[in-house]
């Protein structure tokens, strides 16, 4: 049964895996070689690799009760900077550009970005949700993170591209009570009988959905 089983499976070394394994180690060699000409990319301290994280949140309920929101990810990369302060990173295999991570736009105020970042169903605000909550977990668990940043392989020169939070501080909030106030808001959102359910702008998200054959999508 097991020599079925494994039949069955496309080795590593064989067909597409074997084309999608050269493209990968093409790309790290890339990255590797270009980080001696990216500005104060080196010396590169990596103190954690596919690191998991994960944080336990009591959030109040409008009713009084408290629900224990888990949290839970696998931060690709975590640096330690020259200064001993840490940086999330996390990989992206697509073309992501700087301004993407930029959810506060000129000239406007930090309330506008929190709403961006807590609500918009846009790639650029998934984003920088992701490395948020990387952020978050890390603090919560006593490494609070200097920096939350993405390398994407198709833009390899642009090297670690900051994702800034600084709107969600700005009003003298420290980044973990920010971060438990917008948590709770969100969970009372989601339970909100009178919040509509929507189907998704992000028709990437349906490919792997697993209700995908009941949504009608
Ligand atoms: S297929 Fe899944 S992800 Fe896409 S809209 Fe339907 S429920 Fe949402």
């Amino acid at each position: 049964m097991r020599q079925e089983e494994d039949e069955r499976h496309a080795r590593p070394d064989e067909g597409l895996n074997h084309v999608l394994g050269q493209v990968a180690a093409q790309l790290v060699r890339r990255y590797l070689e270009g980080l001696p000409e990216q500005v104060g990319a080196l010396p590169l301290q990596i103190s954690g690799l596919e690191e998991i994280l994960q944080a336990e949140i009591p959030v109040t309920l409008p009713g009084g009760d408290t629900l224990q929101l888990r949290l839970y990810g696998i931060a690709d990369r975590l640096d330690e900077l020259p200064d001993g302060r840490l940086r999330v990173v996390d990989y992206k295999t697509g073309l992501v550009h700087a301004h993407e991570l930029r959810l506060q736009k000129r000239g406007e105020d930090a309330t506008a970005a929190t709403q961006r970042l807590l609500t918009d169903a846009t790639p650029s605000a998934d984003k920088v949700r992701q490395l948020w909550l990387y952020r978050f977990m890390l603090e919560r668990s006593g490494r609070p993170a200097a920096d939350a940043a993405i390398i994407s392989l198709r833009n390899l020169s642009a090297g670690p591209m900051t994702a800034d939070m600084g709107f969600l501080t700005e009003d003298g909030t420290s980044f973990l009570d920010k971060g438990q106030e917008l948590l709770t808001n969100f969970v009372h959102r989601i339970l909100d009988p009178a919040e509509p359910i929507r189907k998704t702008d992000d028709l990437l998200r349906c490919q792997y959905c697993p209700y995908k054959g009941i949504c009608a999508r």
